[in-house]
């Protein structure tokens, strides 16, 4: 296949981890302008903003994680936790499923699609 999939709770927390240091970097780049206060003001308060999203981020994360299923990886034997219908192993990013009728078939972020829930939801 040749694409490398990444687990999403890691790459969310990735995300949130990035926020966390640009928002340091652009608070630090405020301080370049201690002369010019309302200059400074604007990136403080920017960086403030981005570290901020970042809890609520890490916040949404733990809500994300109540949702996820716990299983051990078929390729890598550890413990990893699944976030949807497909997603991938957090150690060895091995594609995994929890659905049955997906087993086999190639990796396809679309089987987390709203759509493809509503159909299956319908089915019920
Ligand atoms: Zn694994």
């Amino acid at each position: 296949m040749g694409v490398k999939y990444s687990n999403k709770i890691n790459k969310i927390r990735t995300f949130a981890l990035s926020l966390v240091f640009i928002g340091f970097g652009i608070m630090y780049v405020g301080l370049l302008f201690k002369d010019k206060m309302w200059l400074m003001s604007i990136f403080m308060i920017l960086g403030l903003l981005s570290v901020t999203l970042s809890t609520v981020v890490y916040f949404w994360i733990g809500m994300l994680s109540t949702k996820t299923i716990k299983v051990v990886c078929p390729n890598c034997g550890k413990p990893t936790k699944l976030l949807g219908r497909v997603d991938a192993c957090m150690h060895c990013n091995e594609p995994l499923t929890l659905d049955k009728d997906l087993e086999g078939k190639e990796f396809d972020e679309r089987y987390n699609s709203k759509r493809y829930q509503k159909n299956t939801e319908n089915q019920k």
